[in-house]
């Protein structure tokens, strides 16, 4: 091994500090990415979307293994943004990484037909769940001065028509585009952009979707693991990608499905 190699640390985010952006639960992803971060050492920021999530995520920031706070930050308007990052910036003027765990559709675009989709409900989905991390990512930037890692979710719905998924769809695919492009902006300064591409999970935006119940059986069938993805597994993925052990890693996805993407079948 090298000398200096990140593996010689014992834990993978020791002296490192990151945002995670869109705790709502303790079954949200975010969470289960923080508290993956967590135990490997990162301090944290949790940000949350309004008032209404305020004292759980509090909650749950207080519960981690490492030093942790939770902050607001709506991500649908700049001026949201650059108030919940006036904040971050007197927490953490120079984060290692970040993670973008954001999406939204009206949930009536999450039934029926997808030719039904309103402006309105496109606007909305693609604003909110991929125009998000290119703002997000362009805030951070500066922040990252010794390189970085911001790593977002997305979906298999972005490639294959999945009943009911509709506008997220095409709100994954450009959000997926949006990481190759990043990545290909920041990597001059070090700065590596990826995706995380998570089966099925129950969690609260999953609940939008009509008929999710069914992505989870038919993914417990067909994966070559024959079983679910579970935010774990997600949380611990994650922590690879903003972690010196991916440090060769940018403008990609990476699957957390238990292969069930490669199937056609
Ligand atoms: P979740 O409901 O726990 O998280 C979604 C988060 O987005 C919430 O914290 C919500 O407050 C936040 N959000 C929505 N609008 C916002 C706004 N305007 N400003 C700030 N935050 C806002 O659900 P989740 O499943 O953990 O979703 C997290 C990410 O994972 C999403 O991008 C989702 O598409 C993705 N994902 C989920 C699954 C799944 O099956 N659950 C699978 C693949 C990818």
């Amino acid at each position: 091994m090298e000398e200096g190699h990140p593996r010689e640390n014992a834990m993978l985010l020791q002296g490192k500090s990151g945002i995670v952006f869109g705790v709502a639960n303790k079954r949200s992803i975010a969470y289960a990415c923080a508290q993956s971060a967590s135990a490997q050492g990162a301090t944290l920021i949790l940000t949350y979307q309004n008032e209404r999530v305020e004292k759980t995520v509090k909650e749950l920031a207080d519960s981690l293994p490492n030093e942790a706070i939770a902050l607001p930050c709506d991500v649908s308007t700049e001026a949201g943004l650059d108030s919940a990052f006036e904040k971050i910036v007197d927490h953490m003027p120079n984060p290692h990484f970040g993670v973008h765990s954001i999406a939204f559709a009206p949930r009536e675009e999450l039934e029926g037909r997808f030719c039904d989709t309103t402006r309105e409900g496109w606007n909305t989905a693609l604003d909110v769940s991929a125009y998000s991390f290119t703002s997000l990512a362009r805030r951070m930037e500066p922040l990252m001065t010794e390189g970085g890692s911001l790593v977002t979710m997305t979906y298999f719905g972005s490639e294959k028509v999945m009943p009911h998924y509709n506008v997220m769809g095409p709100a994954k695919a450009a959000l997926e585009a949006s990481v190759r492009y990043l990545a290909a902006d920041m990597g001059p300064n070090n700065i590596r952009i990826n995706a995380v591409s998570a089966g099925p999970i129950r969690t609260l935006a999953a609940s939008g979707v009509s008929g999710f119940s069914q992505f989870l059986d038919i993914a417990r069938e067909k994966a070559p693991l024959r079983r679910n993805t579970s935010r774990d597994e997600v949380g611990d993925a994650t922590v690879f990608l903003v972690s010196d052990l991916s440090r060769g890693v940018t403008g990609t996805t990476l699957w957390v499905d238990c292969g069930y993407h490669i199937m056609a079948l």
